[in-house]
């Protein structure tokens, strides 16, 4: 399937969550068997060589996160929300565009050095993908590579990733 195939298959939900934004939902992608597994097929051709991990981003970040990971046969690392994992975990605040949110990872998950690739259908601002290669790399992995389904270049996701050290690889764009 074409990118422009998937792009189709993403449905547009005007004013959602608030008035005005218009949601770009991933659902009606998934939903369909070859959209799904030809999203996972691009987004592996974008994963370097010497990736040992993919760490994927709650919650549609573990939908697209876990199907590369068992595509390439590698592990998946969740980047959760704030009070999910069981265990002792580090964490990090990060502003949004509207509120403050917190993300946090299992630090054990991760080895000193390997090569971790982040994963999440959407960035936006890119505030929630920065965070997350940040905590990554507090945790010892090298990250220096994210892959989404969408990019919203407008909001200027990729330029603040690059600013930390991290390219990023859009299968879409929402102008
Ligand atoms: P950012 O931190 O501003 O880059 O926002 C990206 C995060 O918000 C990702 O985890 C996305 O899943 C979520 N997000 C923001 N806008 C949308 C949208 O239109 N559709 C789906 N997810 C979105």
């Amino acid at each position: 399937m074409t990118l422009d195939q998937i792009k189709a298959l993403i449905r547009t939900v005007p004013d959602f969550p608030a008035p005005g934004i218009q949601f770009r939902d991933i659902t009606t992608l998934i939903a369909d068997g070859r959209g799904l597994a030809s999203a996972i097929d691009h987004l592996a051709e974008r994963v370097p060589q010497g990736t040992s991990a993919i760490a994927g981003i709650e919650a549609r970040g573990f939908i697209f996160g876990t199907a590369l990971a068992t595509k390439l046969g590698l592990g998946f690392v969740p980047v959760r929300k704030a009070g999910k994992l069981p265990v002792e975990t580090i964490g990090l605040d990060y502003t949004l565009e509207y509120a403050d949110a917190r993300i946090e990872i299992d630090p054990s998950l991760v080895s000193e050095g390997e090569r971790i690739v982040l994963v999440d259908d959407l960035i936006a601002t890119g505030g929630t993908a920065t965070a997350a290669a940040q905590l990554l790399r507090q945790a010892g992995a090298h990250c220096d590579t994210a892959l989404f389904v969408i990019d919203l270049p407008e909001l200027g996701g990729a330029d603040r990733l690059r600013a930390e050290g991290v390219e990023s690889h859009s299968l879409i764009e929402f102008a």
